[in-house]
């Protein structure tokens, strides 16, 4: 298999508050990784150090065969192979849903509006939202926004797309339309790494699941071993306060 990223003693710190503690773990090509684990555990800093978002304090970031993190590499040329979908959407307020999805196509990739458009058209019929090309955002419903920007996303046609819980700031009723279309994504190998709280999603379509807990990988394996027989006590209680409050 094809390793995507490959994540080596990766480590992160805020002055002496060590938030990420020698991460090890990689994603292959068309694999869908979640990361599950408790709030404040770590999950959103090793996202934004992924993209470099956040600068990490130590270890390798291995793409394409090399580390990302020495001195001589293009930056903005690895972030365009990565896709991030955010839990508030930041979407262009003034654009309206087809000037979001071309704009980073044409400011960042170079391409012509046209291809942009075509593009575009193509990633928002996938997520449904073909028929809102004209609208702006504030007349759209969170979950349609976060449709939006995961057709965004998928405009750069990224090599993985990263989703930092894209569902825990929607209305309830508007969770399943979004975990829908992921769940389509993930079956059209789409290489996926998704830090979630909707544990039978997790659950359904991942080839793993990474389990974190401050600052460490705690456990890591299919979601059959990890959801039905972990082998930390850790992870058992984690799964036991979250099943029971879901
Ligand atoms: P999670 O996404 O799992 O809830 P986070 O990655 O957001 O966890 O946070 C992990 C820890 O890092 C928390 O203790 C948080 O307070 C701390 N942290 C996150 N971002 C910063 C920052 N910019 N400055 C200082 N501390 C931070
Ligand atoms: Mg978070």
């Amino acid at each position: 298999m094809e390793k995507v990223i490959d994540i080596q003693h990766l480590s992160k710190s805020y002055g002496a508050h060590e938030v990420l503690k020698d991460i090890n773990f990689s994603v292959e090509k068309g694999e869908v990784v979640s990361i599950i684990g408790s709030s404040g555990s770590g999950k959103s800093t090793l996202l934004r150090c992924v993209n470099l978002l956040e600068r990490p304090t130590g270890g390798a970031i291995i793409y394409n065969g090399e580390n990302i993190l020495d001195d001589k590499h293009d930056l903005n040329q690895y972030r365009t192979k990565l896709g991030m979908v955010f839990q508030h959407f930041n979407l262009f307020n003034n654009l309206n849903v087809l000037g979001n999805c071309t704009v980073g196509q044409v400011q960042v990739l170079k391409r012509s509006k046209l291809e942009a458009e075509s593009i575009a058209r193509k990633y928002l019929s996938v997520v449904g939202m073909e028929q809102y090309i004209n609208a702006k955002p504030k007349h759209l419903s969170g979950g349609q926004k976060q449709r939006v920007a995961i057709a965004r996303a998928l405009s750069m046609e990224p090599d993985v797309m990263l989703f930092d819980e894209p569902t825990s700031a929607l209305d309830p009723e508007m969770v399943g339309e979004v975990l829908k279309v992921m769940k389509e994504l993930a079956n059209t190998g789409l290489t996926m790494l998704i830090v979630t709280h909707e544990m039978e999603f997790a659950r359904e379509v991942s080839d793993r699941v990474v389990f974190m807990d401050k600052g460490v990988i705690a456990e890591a394996g299919s979601p059959e071993q990890i959801f039905s027989n972990p082998n930390e006590e850790r992870t058992r209680e984690f799964l036991k306060r979250t099943l029971k409050q879901g």
